[in-house]
């Protein structure tokens, strides 16, 4: 097995760098050191935090140019998108900087004791395994609200983006967080499986693929330790056939195309109502069509390649298999090495890839639907439950429909997205568990009965 990770850039191929993998010695002394930082972070004020927190927010700013190359170059996101990723970063710092206090104030209840309240105690050392396709927003999502709880973080990124995980722990450092408070371990899926059994873990959340949640879940329940899962999603967007195109077709495209299509709460299967279907076919491949693929490091690029070739494989067999079973290209459908062109596919149905799985690129399947009831039945009829957003004049008429979404969220006249105030999270094969907002908050703390007579 190799001791090195290797890091290209996706555009052009090019070898970025290499890094050796941490020895089983440097691993442990890292580990020491988190559980000797927590004894002491552990008791510093939330204020306290908080102005390391602020100080975070300035560094990450005053570095943006520079971080948002080492994303771009790394994962391929066209530059712009970079930028937009870093200040909402910043955002999030300042959310939390402002309400930690307030979301980990003691919960006093009334019972027949003299006093009787919840604690909200850190839990020590939470280790995060995290994906590619947002390097610092990811990171930073979990980091923040663990860290102001009182914790300290450990970091196992996707092996791709290793330079933002060294520059995300330099980042914390720099900012004046004391030595291990923040720290990216670099190993294998073996290795972190067997750091998840150290005692000095005490939870683990991941976001990434289901195959790696379930694998991840599994070793954490051996060794009893929670979980947060952040896995895939198949969202459904649907468009009735009274939704202003004219406002919210921009909107519609971002939602499947950002990221370039690499996004868990993207839009991945249009439901759209008959009578507004052709018109919406039409105009919605023209803005496709439109979209300025390129070199991701110029500024008016919107759509650049996939993180990895192997992603742009698994999206070519999706649609090829789609196709095998009757699916239409109505636009696209040509690649590069790491390159997926914007691809528009019709007359799907249920049993075909683009409509059972999640697929992580910019493929956008086109499904005809007579009415509001078949397209709700059609967009929970998945496996996974990230989110539903729906396009229509009548939001009352949507608004009925929020029981009979299973999923983590439903947006109307808006694309999912994450919020640093709002709940974060899927149901089903999307995972379990809560980030952003007070729900996150509250993922890794002990809640603490008090009870004084
Ligand atoms: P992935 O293969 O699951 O990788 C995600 C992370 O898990 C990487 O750091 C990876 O490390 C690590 N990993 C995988 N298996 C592991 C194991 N057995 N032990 C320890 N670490 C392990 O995910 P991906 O395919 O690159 O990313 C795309 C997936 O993530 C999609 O399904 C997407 O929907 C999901 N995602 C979900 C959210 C959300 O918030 N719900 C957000 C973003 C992405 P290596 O890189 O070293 O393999």
């Amino acid at each position: 097995m190799s001791d090195t990770i290797n890091t290209n850039n996706p555009y052009n191929g090019e070898h970025i760098k290499t890094y050796k993998l941490d020895s089983k010695v440097v691993l442990n002394k890292k580990l020491e050191l988190a559980n000797a930082t927590f004894k002491s972070w552990k008791l510093l004020e939330i204020s306290e935090r908080a102005k390391l927190l602020q100080k975070l927010a300035d560094e990450l700013l005053a570095d943006k140019d520079s971080l948002s190359k080492l994303i771009t170059l790394e994962m391929g996101k066209p530059i712009t998108e970079s930028k937009a990723e870093i200040e909402k970063c910043a955002f999030l710092i300042q959310f939390y900087a402002h309400n930690a206090d307030q979301f980990l104030a003691d919960a006093i209840i009334e019972t027949d004791a003299h006093e009787s309240y919840i604690s909200y105690d850190p839990l020590g050392c939470i280790l995060a395994v995290m994906p590619w396709n947002y390097p610092f927003w990811q990171v930073f999502r979990f980091a923040i609200p663990t860290l102001i709880a009182g914790n300290v973080a450990l970091l196992k990124h996707a092996s791709n983006v290793t330079g933002c995980a060294i520059a995300i722990e330099k980042l914390f450092n720099k900012s004046g967080f004391p030595e291990g408070c923040f720290q990216t371990l670099l190993a294998d899926h073996d290795t972190i499986e067997e750091i998840i059994g150290n005692d000095i873990v005490k939870a683990v959340t991941l976001t990434g693929s289901e195959k790696a949640g379930k694998s991840i879940a599994q070793t954490a329940g051996k060794h009893l330790k929670k979980t947060v899962l952040e896995l895939g999603g198949n969202n459904a967007c649907i468009i009735l056939k009274d939704a202003d195109l004219d406002k919210h077709l921009d909107t519609i495209v971002k939602a499947r195309m950002q990221n370039s299509g690499q996004s868990c709460i993207a839009a991945k299967r249009f439901l759209v109502e008959e009578e507004i279907y052709d018109e919406f076919l039409e105009q919605f491949t023209k803005k496709v069509k439109a979209l300025n693929y390129d070199d991701p490091f110029k500024e008016d690029t919107n759509m650049s390649c996939l993180a990895r070739p192997d992603l742009a494989d698994i999206l070519e067999e999706q649609v090829s298999k789609s196709v095998e079973k009757g699916a239409k290209v109505h636009y696209g459908n040509t690649r590069g090495d790491a390159y997926y062109q914007p691809t528009i596919l019709t007359n799907i149905t249920k049993d075909m890839p683009v409509f059972k799985e999640e697929t992580f690129g910019p493929v956008a399947p086109i499904i005809k639907v007579k009415n509001l009831d078949e397209a709700i039945a059609m967009a929970s009829n998945s496996r996974f439950g990230l989110g539903t957003m729906i396009f229509t004049k009548d939001y009352k008429k949507a608004s009925k429909k929020v029981l009979a979404i299973e999923d983590g969220a439903y947006f109307i006249n808006e694309m999912v997205k994450s919020d640093p105030r709002l709940p974060f999270g899927g149901t089903k094969a999307s995972g379990y568990g809560r980030e952003l907002s007070k729900e996150g908050i509250l993922e890794f703390v002990n809640k603490k009965t008090i009870f004084i007579n």
